[in-house]
């Protein structure tokens, strides 16, 4: 077995190595995570959206919540002061007790508006709580996909590293100018660089290799490297 035998085991071994490639990069359930991924996005868009409006509502809300407790104690202190004896003018109770009827209506006001901000609130909350849902359910299919992805990569990159091995043992006899050669070559052909000479065929390239040729071929010394007339990958006679 010469090193260009070798050479076309180490090619075997790269063959086999693009193709774990390939699939490792296309497994169906690769475009299923990144169809799920969108979904989570889009959703997520509108969540952010609902969620800014709804804590914006809330903000709101609690800002007339503040307010009305500040009337409140307002009211409550003019409270104290109509009753607790210190103002006797009956002028001046007139216009405390007009300054808590004020107070109280205003308190009631802002109330009630913060009742209408909260019941406003109720239907988006609603809406996260429903976007949260759908979220964790999306979240859960992506998991199990990715886990499906993770274990489908673990077998694939387990099988590189044989094909690795193999071609690391077939490549060590030849020589390293060749395995340049090689090199380069697969990269522009499509992966194959190296080829078997079948009878007058050339098996890379599937072309008989016309007769002054082939017998320039068959007359080069063993150990020289000989390229296809028709698509210039090495010739492993
Ligand atoms: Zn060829």
């Amino acid at each position: 077995m010469s090193s260009f035998d070798d050479l076309l085991v180490v090619q075997e071994h790269d063959t086999r190595i693009d193709q774990l490639r390939h699939r490792r990069e296309h497994l169906d359930e690769l475009e299923v995570a990144a169809g799920i991924r969108a979904e989570l996005a889009t959703l997520d868009g509108r969540r952010a959206s609902v969620g800014s409006e709804l804590a914006d509502i809330r903000g709101r809300e609690q800002r007339l919540e503040d307010e009305a407790a500040t009337v409140q104690a307002k009211a409550a202190d003019v409270h104290g002061r109509l009753y607790d004896g210190s103002v006797v003018a009956h002028r001046e109770l007139e216009d405390l007790q007009e300054d808590h009827r004020l107070l109280t209506a205003r308190q009631g006001q802002l109330e009630e508006q913060a009742i209408e901000l909260m019941e406003q609130a109720e239907p988006l909350a609603a809406a996260l709580a429903e976007l949260d849902a759908a979220r964790a359910v999306l979240q859960g299919r992506l998991d199990e996909v990715e886990q499906v992805i993770a274990a489908a990569w673990a077998e694939i990159d387990t099988e590189i590293g044989t094909e690795e091995a193999g071609r690391s043992a077939a490549s060590a006899a030849i020589d390293p100018a060749v395995l340049s050669d090689y090199t380069s070559l697969r990269r522009r052909l499509g992966g194959i660089g190296a080829a078997r000479l079948s009878g007058a065929r050339c098996e890379g390239c599937h072309l008989e290799i016309p007769p002054a040729e082939l017998d320039e071929v068959r007359r080069a010394p063993s150990d020289a490297t000989v390229f296809c007339p028709q698509c210039s990958r090495i010739l492993v006679r």
